[in-house]
């Protein structure tokens, strides 16, 4: 049996980020990963500044790709805004490598199926035991299965479906685009160049309102990569999408019980009007990292529920969110 003082199921940032904590605490910690790293993950890799901050990362010293974005150009039907605002883009396939590598926990490719417990500790598929657990590991996390599903029950409504791909490309326009609510998608498409020559190009809509207006995300793809060649943004002709489903931010606040702690995608933990994960889940590592460290409750009281801030936040939610009542 393997022993650590911490097991980490998931090594995205969520669970990098509490690994990396841990570990500069003096924990011995053990990450669990059904993928071996470098892995592919499935995101736009738009990142923030304060999600930079969370991480001790300057951009400037950043060692593998990254584009800074000095405004966005935002697009709902024939206005475009251009509000300044500095944001960053990264390859998660790069990305979430370095800071697992960073966090210099013991990372095993493992995929997790079964927890039980065995007085306080934890036991993990009958192989490995620890005192502390924390569930990272995104969306079919098995700890939040195992665990927190029945005293965390995740919204349908705030269920997400995207559709993605980034590839190699000479991309000419150096601006990050988003394109609102097209064709009554209940979200955005997005273009994000990425730094060597690599671009993302995608888009995600709120679940229940995508099927609700007969629609699916399929049929927003073709008319989205139609829309990149006639405006001469991109033209490729080899697109095989891939999507993955997660959840926004809900009102449950049960992120753990006894010594098993969930944090990142495992809770749903995505902004209301941007659908960013990154940030929050860096941020969630950090709280449930001192929690386990300094005693401290864990909360999600100091993550952030909006990407913005004010009126325009406000708009944005209640147009992915429809009628859903949350
Ligand atoms: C198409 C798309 C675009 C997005 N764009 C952005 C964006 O631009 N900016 C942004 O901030 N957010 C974006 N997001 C959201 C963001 O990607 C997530 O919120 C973020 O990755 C969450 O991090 P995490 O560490 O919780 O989970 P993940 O990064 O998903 O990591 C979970 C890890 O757990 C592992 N795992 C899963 N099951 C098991 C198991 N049974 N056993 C062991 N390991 C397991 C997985 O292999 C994975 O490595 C996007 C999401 C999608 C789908």
């Amino acid at each position: 049996m393997h022993v650590a003082d911490a097991i980490v199921v998931g090594g995205g940032p969520a669970g990098s980020t509490c690994a990396w904590k841990l570990r500069e605490a003096g924990l011995d910690v053990l990450v669990l990963d059904r993928a071996a790293f470098p892995r592919t993950k499935l995101c736009a890799g738009w990142v923030t500044p304060e999600a930079m901050a969370d991480l001790e990362l300057d951009p400037d010293d950043y060692p593998l790709s990254l584009i800074t974005f000095e405004e966005l150009h935002l697009h709902w039907k024939w206005f475009t805004a251009k509000p300044k605002s500095r944001q960053h883009s990264i390859r998660r396939f790069e990305f979430d490598n370095f800071l697992l590598q960073r966090a210099g926990a013991t990372v095993l490719h493992h995929k997790v199926r079964k927890i039980s417990h065995d007085g306080s500790d934890y036991i993990v598929d009958g192989q490995f035991r620890c005192r502390y657990l924390v569930g990272a590991g995104g969306t079919a996390c098995p700890v939040y299965r195992e665990l927190f599903h029945d005293i965390n029950p995740r919204s349908h409504a705030l269920q997400t479906a995207t559709l993605e791909q980034e590839f190699a490309y000479d991309w000419k326009d150096p601006t990050c685009h988003l394109w609102f609510f097209d064709d009554g998608l209940p979200g955005y498409a997005w273009y994000v160049p990425k730094a060597n020559g690599y671009i993302n190009v995608g888009l995600g809509g709120m679940a229940d309102q995508l099927k609700q207006r007969g629609g699916n995300v399929r049929d927003h793809w073709s008319r989205f990569i139609d829309k990149l060649k006639i405006r001469g943004l991109v033209n490729y002709d080899q697109y095989h999408p891939k999507g993955y489903s997660y959840f926004l931010r809900g009102d449950i606040d049960v992120v753990n019980d006894g010594n098993a702690y969930i944090v990142g995608d495992a809770v749903g933990l995505a902004t209301r009007d941007m659908c960013e994960g990154i940030g929050p889940a860096v941020r969630s590592g950090l709280l449930a990292a001192r929690a386990i460290t300094a005693g401290e409750a864990y909360s999600l009281v100091g993550i952030n529920k909006f990407s913005g801030g004010g009126l325009a936040s406000k708009l944005l939610e209640r147009q992915f969110a429809g009628n859903r009542g949350q």
